[in-house]
């Protein structure tokens, strides 16, 4: 398969005038996308690539799902925009169902936004506006958006420098058990070690001064790192003993992508916040949001609740939301997303087998990353973590796979594999093949 771009020399009209998020413009010459069915999208010249990653971890349910895209046109047709003063049925239907997925018994209330970044921006001031406290603390490895509250979260310094985060952000290091400075072969003392680290930062911040720990339960773009087991239950414990309010960036994670409505629930630790975007609304609409448990929310019924946007709770945007929740439910995909982890699990470990290259596979649900090296016994990066000019050996994963005519991305060593949660087992062996060949070039360019 040839990948025709348009030539970067000889772009159309219309397509130099677009900034391509996170890239050096010159140069670029990526395929036209024009149109997009189930786990495929294809370019303008009918060429089909298959998505291994869902868009940005986020097409859930593939493309094209004839609910949801009649349900939006039907949507459109009714009411697309109504202030967010006004009460309006459609939000009020998505938030009863959102409250029977929730993990908290209590209830919960929503607060709409149009993206991941500015659902976290919100889930900041909202902790704030509850506790009257200032900082939020967030791990070094993670990824939160790139808004400017939401890239201070963001641990991962590419996405902060060289803009200076806003005052009242401060860092950890969670644990991260391929490679953690807190490692034993026990994970409960691990789990033990890393808690006492956080401790310690607590007491240096001023834990009185903490409005919010904000967390991935599950790491997405900075590698997919899941904590060992004890931790994230010792971080809620920190919360209460000290007033802080837990956040869950389930961005990523959420509406299936672990196996569980949220991965709070398939980790067994409940927030006291929930930022969602991404898998919400498929991409089908731009839709994100806070969830707040109702002990939490009750704080605004006698005080301003100081947050809002001209197209928070977009009906047409909701719409989206609701109708791609509706079909997760009926057609059992929070459980399907189990049959994908046993086949990716499965296939992604045999490939371990056949490439050294493949330091570590890991993930739940259909949410996996598989983490290159050098060298297995060293665990040395195959590319630096940081290193703006060390991802050549991975743009050749990329491009390879493009050519076998798959897309999939990843973040410095990292690759993520989180194909849709309807994915048929046929077209995840075509994935993994097309894996198999691409780590061969890897491998035999080294
Ligand atoms: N939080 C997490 C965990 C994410 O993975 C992302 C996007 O990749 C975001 C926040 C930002 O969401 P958005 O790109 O919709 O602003």
């Amino acid at each position: 398969l040839q990948i025709q771009g348009l030539g970067n020399e000889q772009l159309a009209p219309g397509y130099r005038q677009v900034l391509v998020p996170w890239a050096v413009q010159g140069g670029l010459n990526p395929p036209v996308i024009t149109s997009a069915k189930g786990a495929y999208f294809q370019d303008q010249h009918g060429q089909s690539y298959l998505d291994l990653t869902s868009g940005y971890v986020a097409v859930s349910l593939g493309h094209g799902h004839p609910k949801v895209v009649k349900a939006i046109q039907a949507q459109a047709e009714r009411l697309c925009w109504t202030a967010s003063s006004y009460f309006n049925d459609v939000r009020a239907e998505y938030a009863e169902l959102l409250q029977t997925i929730s993990p908290w018994p209590e209830g919960l209330r929503v607060h709409f936004a149009c993206g991941g970044g500015e659902a976290n921006d919100d889930a900041i001031k909202i902790a704030r506006l509850v506790t009257r406290r200032t900082k939020v603390l967030t791990a070094y490895r993670s990824y939160h958006g790139s808004t400017l509250g939401s890239s201070a979260l963001t641990g991962v310094d590419r996405w902060r420098d060289p803009i200076p985060a806003p005052a009242g952000f401060a860092k950890f290091v969670a644990p991260n058990p391929y490679r953690s400075p807190f490692h034993t072969e026990d994970p409960q003392v691990e789990a033990a070690r890393a808690l006492d680290h956080l401790r310690m930062v607590l007491s240096h911040e001023g834990a009185q001064n903490v409005a919010a720990i904000l967390m991935e339960p599950v790491t997405g773009s900075s590698g997919v790192v899941l904590y060992p087991d004890g931790y994230l239950e010792g971080v809620r414990q920190l919360c209460d003993e000290h007033g802080i309010l837990l956040v869950f960036d389930e961005i990523m994670t959420g509406f299936g992508r672990c196996a569980a409505p949220f991965a709070a629930q398939r980790v067994g630790v409940a927030p006291d916040m929930i930022s969602f975007a991404k898998g919400a609304s498929a991409s089908y609409t731009p839709l994100g949001g806070v969830l707040v448990r109702e002990r939490v929310a009750r704080h605004f019924d006698t005080h301003l609740f100081d947050v809002g946007h001209t197209h928070a709770g977009h009906v047409l945007a909701v719409a989206g939301g609701l109708a791609a929740l509706k079909v997760y439910l009926e057609e059992g995909l929070f459980e399907r997303a189990r049959q994908v982890e046993q086949w990716l699990d499965h296939g992604l470990r045999q490939l371990q087998e056949r490439h050294p290259v493949i330091g570590d596979v890991r993930g739940l649900g259909a949410h996996f990353g598989i983490e290159l090296v050098k060298d297995r016994a060293s665990k040395e990066p195959l590319v630096q973590w940081h290193h703006p000019d060390g991802s050549a050996p991975m743009r050749t994963l990329y491009t390879e796979l493009l050519k076998r005519g798959v897309h999939a991305y990843g973040r410095y060593n990292v690759m993520i594999v989180a194909p849709p949660l309807t994915i048929e087992r046929h077209e995840l062996d075509v994935g993994l093949q097309a894996l198999d060949e691409a780590l061969a070039v890897v491998e035999s360019r080294l």
